[in-house]
């Protein structure tokens, strides 16, 4: 547990110094990045070859766009509230999102593996470690996938390019980039956070002469080795790293055991807690009563939400951190401007660790002091890793500061910083992913709703949503909320998702059931929007003020959080907050906010069963 030692007087030389950091590196061209388009080599799939396939002419009860942990768990979900016809439309040549594209060397969660895998139970699976690793979470989405017969109708290695909804048939025509032309009753778009390659566009980018690719496209005909085996072809290459995010920080230490030499460009330092991972006790495993994951689950949520729990199940380094921010409620009673001063000292003692850690571990005091971060814990995401650091303090591997301004020019032959030129033979960028762009264009297509009315049209100052979920024009269609679109956000994300694709069954459960086609009405939606953009936002991140000190990332619209449009935003409080608020509308049980309007007869009769009674429980 962190122990708040930190004293007020050291708030003022702490509160200068991340200003000071924060301020070098407010640079507007932080948000400057390449267009994809036309960049098919840095994009396309380098782990499962495209199979040439007919058009598709068919019907279909339910589309799913993706094919990661959240249009599984709709297809799940969907399949459990009696929908037979489901088909997951994927970019990617199989199941997985996220764990089919990341599988960088050292890929893992750093979320506990028993609370982030969804649905142990049922499936009847236990994770090998406390924290997995990517190959086998990228197995296990083949098992949901498997378990829910999910494969029978899906296509891979297709994109759809548009979607129209046909009022006489109450029908979506679902267009693809493979020449299909099919018919579902429901769409449900599970795009996911972390699908548009981020490439910052950096002068010279294209002139690089040697191997460069992105984190999550990693080339091991090039690297050799695998997810989990080293990197054999690398021993005579001089290889570089752009970013030190999570990515970066969990592909360092593998690198830099292959690798001739490493050369890791840093434009902010990430905090590196403690990773301590095992594998799983077998003896702790019999303890397990039915209804465990579930129990530890909403545990870790509750804690990471800072709601007052009596137990931490999870304690682990993300729920140490909340625990300790918690424990200022002890402090008998504080104003709100005492309080606040008290969680910023928690603050500055947890970070006062982290840094601490550094020197305990890099022998470099220049690499050491180079890699501490100056800010405050939750303004970007937390790592935790026990090889990143230690990495450092090999011979072959170099850490080149940027000092907060990043990488000035690529060249031919490699990386220049501050003039400087770092001759490299493969360039990895580790620089995340596109989540400013519109929804649409994150997407990758448009639909088409009643009226003619196109999302990109009603969407294009922000989304307008009701309970993120759904939005009015668009009957029989639903979208899992990403981050700032209206929807919440947690530490552990498949929480989340698993929250609202059971609201999006036990809506589509419903509409069964009542033989009807729902849209959500106008005045709905208006109520909602004005509720979640006159909200406090998202507790999790703390208030504006908070955000606006904090050193620039996506959290704060890159040291803008004002810049963001108003409606991107996420449902106010927690995400327990969000997942009540859904829950208490499901048990008034009268869909008042929707429009229902009879379903055409040739419809209802190839309609599902009546949902099952998982279903029923979860309004
Ligand atoms: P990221 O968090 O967006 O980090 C991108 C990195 O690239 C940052 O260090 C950024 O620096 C740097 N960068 C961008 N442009 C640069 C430039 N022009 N010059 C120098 N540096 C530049 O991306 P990520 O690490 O791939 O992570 C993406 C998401 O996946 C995150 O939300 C992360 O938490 C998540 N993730 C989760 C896990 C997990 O265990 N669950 C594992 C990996 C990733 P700045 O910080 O200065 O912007």
């Amino acid at each position: 547990m962190t122990q708040t030692s930190a004293e007020p007087a050291d708030l003022d030389r702490a509160r200068a110094k991340y200003r000071a950091e924060r301020d070098k590196r407010l640079d507007p061209s932080r948000r400057e990045i390449l267009d994809l388009a036309g960049r098919g080599e840095l994009v396309e799939d380098p782990f499962t070859e495209v199979v040439p396939r007919a058009p598709l002419r068919d019907t279909v009860d339910a589309l799913v766009v993706g094919g990661g942990f959240g249009g599984l768990l709709a297809a799940a979900h969907l399949r459990k509230a009696g929908v037979d016809r489901i088909r997951i439309v994927e970019k990617a040549g199989d199941v997985g999102g996220v764990w089919y594209w990341n599988r960088y060397p050292g890929a893992m969660c750093d979320v506990e593996s028993y609370v982030y895998l969804p649905m142990l139970e049922e499936l009847g699976y236990l994770p090998r470690h406390r924290y997995s690793y990517g190959p086998e979470i990228l197995a296990y989405a083949r098992k949901l996938a498997a378990h829910f017969d999910l494969y029978d109708h899906a296509l891979f290695h297709t994109a759809v390019t548009g979607l129209t909804w046909d009022a006489a048939g109450a029908k979506w025509s679902v267009r693809t980039d493979r020449d299909d032309e099919f018919e579902a009753r429901y769409v449900v778009v599970a795009h996911g956070s972390f699908t548009s390659l981020k490439l910052p566009a950096i002068d010279g980018i294209d002139t690089f002469e040697g191997r460069l690719f992105h984190t999550s496209r990693w080339d091991y005909d090039y690297t050799g080795g695998g997810p989990d085996a080293p990197l054999t072809h690398l021993g005579d290459k001089t290889v570089g790293v752009i970013g030190t995010g999570a990515t970066a920080v969990q592909i360092v230490a593998p690198l830099a055991a292959s690798a001739r030499q490493l050369r890791v460009f840093q434009r902010t330092p990430s905090t590196v807690g403690v990773r301590d991972n095992r594998e799983t006790d077998q003896e702790w495993a019999k303890t397990l009563e039915p209804g465990w994951q579930k129990r530890r689950r909403d545990n870790f949520t509750f804690v990471t939400n800072g709601e007052k729990i009596t137990e931490d199940l999870v304690r682990d380094g993300w729920t140490v951190f909340y625990q300790a921010m918690l424990s200022n409620r002890g402090y008998g009673d504080l104003s709100a401007e005492e309080l606040a001063e008290q969680k910023e000292l928690t603050d500055l003692q947890h970070m006062e660790n982290i840094r601490s850690r550094i020197d305990s571990v890099v022998r470099d005091p220049e690499t050491a002091e180079a890699l501490k971060p100056y800010y405050r814990y939750q303004c970007k995401r937390p790592c935790f890793h026990d090889e990143y650091l230690p990495a450092f303090n090999r011979p072959n591997v170099q850490l080149v500061d940027t000092r907060g301004r990043g990488v000035q020019r690529i060249t031919p032959k490699g990386v220049v910083v501050d003039g400087v030129e770092y001759p490299l033979d493969c360039l990895i960028l580790a620089t995340g992913f596109d989540q400013d762009s519109s929804y649409v264009d994150r997407v990758g297509f448009d639909v088409t709703g009643l009226d003619g009315t196109t999302l990109s049209r009603k969407w294009r100052d922000g989304p307008e949503t009701f309970q993120g979920v759904m939005t009015s024009g668009f009957p029989n269609f639903f979208f899992l909320p990403p981050n700032y679109t209206q929807g919440t956000a947690a530490v552990n994300f498949v929480h989340t998702l698993e929250e609202t694709v059971r609201h999006v069954a036990f809506l589509v459960a419903e509409f069964e059931r009542r033989g009807v086609v729902a849209d959500v009405t106008k005045t709905a939606e208006d109520v909602y929007v004005q509720r979640v953009v006159g909200g406090s936002g998202l507790a999790l991140l703390g208030a504006g003020s908070f955000l606006k000190d904090c050193t620039p990332g996506r959290w704060n619209n890159e040291g803008d959080p004002d810049g963001r449009p108003r409606k991107n935003v996420n449902y106010p409080g927690t995400s327990t907050a969000y997942f009540s608020m859904l829950e208490e509308w499901r048990q008034r049980g009268d869909l008042t906010d929707l429009s229902l309007t009879p379903r055409p007869e040739a419809n209802t009769a190839a309609g599902p069963a009546a949902p099952t009674d998982d279903v029923r429980s979860a309004r």
